[in-house]
């Protein structure tokens, strides 16, 4: 998938609906029984054929130009194309199922499926259950013509994790501007493994914010860890992601958790000039996300407008 215009951080790129959803745990019998009214549990594949047998001719259509990986290049089968395509979305719809399979199902989305996979990529998407809907959204700005990718995969891993992973299941060997680092630079590898698993800890060992900021001995550089973290980001693709973990799905832009944490910081130095910065990078992402963020943006208007009426302005100056 490509883009055709320009699009911002922070703006969504396309909101589609499933056309297929089934239980993870597809092998369970009673969840089988419920979902495609059969009789006995049979196999994914004639369950797939079912679920299938009920799209009208179209969506069957445009289903089966899909990319099937699970077997022979020359024998796609929709079984084969929903294992390879589907994604993993919660739904809390049954709590009377058992608990591994609860929450957890396989949904397959037409359009989001034609993202390819990059280490480093530039969007991330997002299931919403109350609206059944997937968003995918631009984790920074992606030029016309730049392709449009999301990650597969827990992208924290180290590249020889990644690469086996990719093989293993989607079978290909990934040659993405991360994996496929210029041999220039010998310990280039190590140094993107080593950043990636900074990041994937970044926020589980920041420290405490009302302690660095009410603590008058504390003198952790809160600010310097998040632009180092921010910049080790940016030079890996990962603005999407908050830790390891994460596919594709994603519930906290990590960008804007940094954004926000400066906006906090330099508020309470009430260093002007900082807090403008980034409230206004802060603007430029929410105006980025569309109406749904008017309220917002109204609120970061009045805090450049008058920085001291920001609810912590001061606190540690
Ligand atoms: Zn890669």
């Amino acid at each position: 998938m490509f883009a055709r215009t320009y699009v911002p951080q922070g703006a969504t790129i396309l909101t589609e609906f499933p056309v297929i959803v089934v239980p993870r745990d597809i092998m369970i019998k009673e969840i089988v029984g419920s979902v495609a009214g059969l009789d006995e549990a049979r196999s994914q594949g004639e369950l797939i054929d079912a679920l299938v047998s009920c799209l009208d001719s179209q969506l069957k259509k445009e289903m089966f130009t899909l990319k099937d990986c699970s077997g022979s290049p020359n024998a796609t089968t929709l079984s084969g194309i929903f294992s390879t395509n589907a994604l993993d979305i919660e739904l809390k719809v049954n709590a009377t199922l058992p608990k591994s399979a609860k929450h957890m199902y396989k949904a397959l989305f037409l359009q989001t499926s034609r993202c390819n996979h990059s280490c480093g990529p530039n969007a991330v998407w997002k299931f919403d259950s109350s609206t059944f809907a997937l968003t995918l959204v631009a984790v920074r700005a992606i030029r016309p013509g730049e392709e449009i990718t999301i990650s597969y995969i827990n992208s924290f891993l180290p590249r020889h994790l990644r690469r086996a992973q990719l093989q293993s299941e989607w079978k290909f060997t990934c040659h993405c501007t991360h994996c496929d680092i210029p041999w220039s630079f010998p310990g280039a590898i190590a140094q993107s493994d080593r950043a990636r698993h900074e990041l994937s800890t970044f926020f589980k060992k920041l420290p405490d914010w009302e302690q660095w900021c009410f603590d008058e001995k504390n003198e952790m550089d809160l600010i310097g860890m998040h632009l180092r973290a921010m910049q080790l980001r940016e030079e890996e693709g990962l603005e999407g992601f908050k830790d390891g973990g994460a596919t594709g799905h994603w519930t906290d832009v990590a960008y804007m958790k940094h954004i926000d944490a400066l906006v906090m910081c330099f508020g309470a130095l009430a260093d002007v000039q900082g807090f403008r910065k980034w409230v206004n990078k802060a603007r430029e992402v929410k105006l980025a996300e569309g109406p749904n963020s008017v309220s917002h943006v109204k609120v970061l208007d009045s805090w450049l407008k008058e920085p001291k009426k920001f609810y912590v302005w001061g606190w540690k100056a």
